[in-house]
C-alpha cells in the first residue's frame, strides 16, 4: 500500500473504512454467471492535513476501459444555475474553459450568461460530441499538458476554470492544478465543485465510498488544498447533490501556503466505521423482521452508492429484486450482490406489503415516491439510504411500523 498522504506526503494515515474485496459499481452484469474484476476498497484519511484517500486505487485502465455513459443530461442538477452565477457575479464574464465538461450543460448556462469564449475538455467520446454540438470547443480527452498547450494555441488564456465533480477522481492532484495554472490568465479564477463526506461520516452512511473516487474531502481540506496551491477562497456553497457537495469560487494568487495545513481527524472520522457496522446489523435485523411479516423486500435504484451499500452491509440475502427506471439497467444484474434489475412495472402483480429500500440522491425521491405509487396500490413502506437523509430516522420509522425495538433501546446509535 502506498504509505504516504497524496496531499501533504505526510506518513499519519488512518484507516477510515475498510470494505474488502468489491466489484466495479458501474459495471452492470449481463449475467447472474458473468465473471468480475475484483478489487480491494478501503479509504484512509491523513491526520495531517485531512484528505480521505483510497491509497491503492483501481488502475484507470481497467476501471475506464468501458465508458460510463452518463450525461448531465440525466441527473437533476438544480444547483449548477446558482454556480453559474457565481462566476458571473464575481469574474468579466471574458472566457471559461471546463474540465470534464460533459454534454456542455454547464458551459451552455455560462453561454447565456455572456461569458463570450467557452471551451472544455472530456474524455467520453459521446458526451463531447454533445458539447461540440451545442457549439463549444471541447477536446475529447483528459486533461493533459498537451490539451493544455493545445487550447493555448487556439485560446490566449482563460479568466476562469471550472471542475465540477472532477478532482475526487484524479490522483495526481499536483497534476490537476499544473494544467490548471497553465490554462488561466494571471489574477484568472477556478471554481471547484466537490462532494463533500462530512455528513455522511457523522452519519455512519458508507455510501460515499466508490472505487472512482481516490479522494475525499471535507470544506476546511479544499480551502486548504487551494491555497497550497496559490488560490484564494472568495465564496464558498453547499448543496444537496450526491449526498452533499461543496462549491469554492477562488482567485488566483500566485502566493502558495507551504502545506495543506492542519486538519486533524474530526470525531466523526474516529467513530465511523463502527457506527457503519452497528447501521448494517439493524438494517438487515429489519429487512429480515419485514419479510418475516410477509413483506416484499425491494431495492429502487442501481447507481453506484446503491451498489456499495448492498455489497459493503450484505444486504443481499434481504432484498428479493432491484428496480430502476433506466431501461438500459433492466434486465442486468448488480455488482457483487448479482441482484436481478428489474422495471418499476414489476411491482404491478404483486399483492402484499412493500418495503422499499430507496437508493438514489435525495434531489430525485420525490419524483421516485410519485413513480412507486403509480405502480402499486398496494402499502408501500419506504427507507432512504443515502445521507443527507438522516439515515437512523428513516431506519426508525421503518422499525417502530414493524413493532421492533427502536433505534436508541438497541444502544446501536
Ligand atoms: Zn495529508
Amino acid at each position: 500500500m502506498r504509505g504516504s498522504c497524496r496531499g501533504c506526503s505526510g506518513k499519519n494515515l488512518v484507516e477510515l473504512v475498510d470494505l474488502g474485496s468489491q466489484p466495479i459499481a458501474h459495471r452492470l452484469l449481463s449475467s447472474p454467471e458473468e465473471k468480475e474484476f475484483l478489487h480491494p476498497l478501503a479509504v484512509h484519511y491523513c491526520g495531517t492535513c485531512g484528505l480521505g484517500q483510497i491509497c491503492d486505487p483501481v488502475d484507470p485502465e481497467e476501471l475506464y476501459r468501458d465508458y460510463n455513459y452518463c450525461f448531465s443530461s440525466w441527473k437533476p442538477q438544480p444547483h449548477i444555475v446558482d454556480e453559474a452565477d457565481m462566476i458571473c457575479s464575481q469574474t468579466q464574464r471574458h472566457s471559461a474553459f471546463e474540465v470534464g465538461c460533459n454534454d456542455g450543460l454547464f458551459l451552455d448556462l455560462l453561454s447565456k450568461r455572456g461569458v463570450k469564449t467557452l471551451a472544455g475538455v472530456e474524455p467520453n467520446p459521446f458526451a463531447s460530441q454533445l458539447a461540440r454540438e451545442k457549439g463549444f470547443r471541447v477536446y475529447t480527452d483528459w486533461l493533459s499538458e498537451p490539451v493544455c498547450q493545445q487550447a493555448l494555441a487556439e485560446f490566449s488564456g482563460f479568466e476562469t476554470v471550472v471542475a465540477r465533480q472532477v478532482l475526487e477522481h484524479i490522483a495526481d492532484i499536483d497534476g490537476f492544478f499544473a494544467c490548471v495554472d497553465r490554462l488561466l490568465i494571471p489574477d484568472g479564477f477556478v471554481l471547484i465543485e466537490l462532494p463533500e463526506i462530512e455528513t455522511a461520516l457523522s452519519m455512519g452512511d458508507g455510501s460515499f465510498v466508490w472505487e472512482e473516487h481516490v479522494n475525499y474531502f471535507t470544506e476546511p481540506v479544499i480551502r486548504g488544498m487551494l491555497r497550497h496551491y496559490g488560490y484564494e477562497p472568495i465564496v464558498s456553497r453547499r448543496y444537496d447533490f450526491s449526498g452533499v457537495s461543496i462549491a469554492v469560487l477562488a482567485r488566483r494568487t500566485q502566493v502558495r501556503a507551504a502545506t495543506w495545513g492542519l486538519q486533524p481527524l474530526s470525531g466523526h472520522a474516529v467513530t465511523f466505521s463502527q457506527k457503519l457496522s452497528g447501521y448494517g446489523t439493524l438494517l438487515r435485523e429489519t429487512l429480515g423482521a419485514a419479510r418475516d411479516r410477509g413483506f416484499l423486500v425491494v431495492l429502487y435504484g442501481v447507481g453506484c452508492r446503491a451498489c456499495t451499500v448492498v455489497n459493503g452491509l450484505g444486504l443481499r440475502p434481504a432484498i428479493d429484486f432491484a428496480v430502476d427506471d433506466r431501461s438500459e439497467r433492466q434486465h442486468k444484474y448488480m455488482p457483487g450482490s448479482r441482484l436481478p434489475i428489474r422495471s418499476p412495472q414489476a411491482l404491478r402483480d404483486r399483492v402484499g406489503p412493500i418495503l422499499c429500500l430507496l437508493a438514489v440522491n435525495q434531489e430525485s425521491e420525490s419524483a421516485v415516491k410519485a413513480n412507486l405509487s403509480s405502480h402499486t396500490d398496494q402499502p408501500v413502506e419506504c427507507i432512504s439510504l443515502f445521507s443527507p437523509n438522516d439515515i437512523w430516522l428513516e431506519l426508525e420509522r421503518a422499525r417502530r411500523r414493524l413493532g421492533l425495538q427502536t433505534v436508541i433501546e438497541t444502544g446501536k446509535r
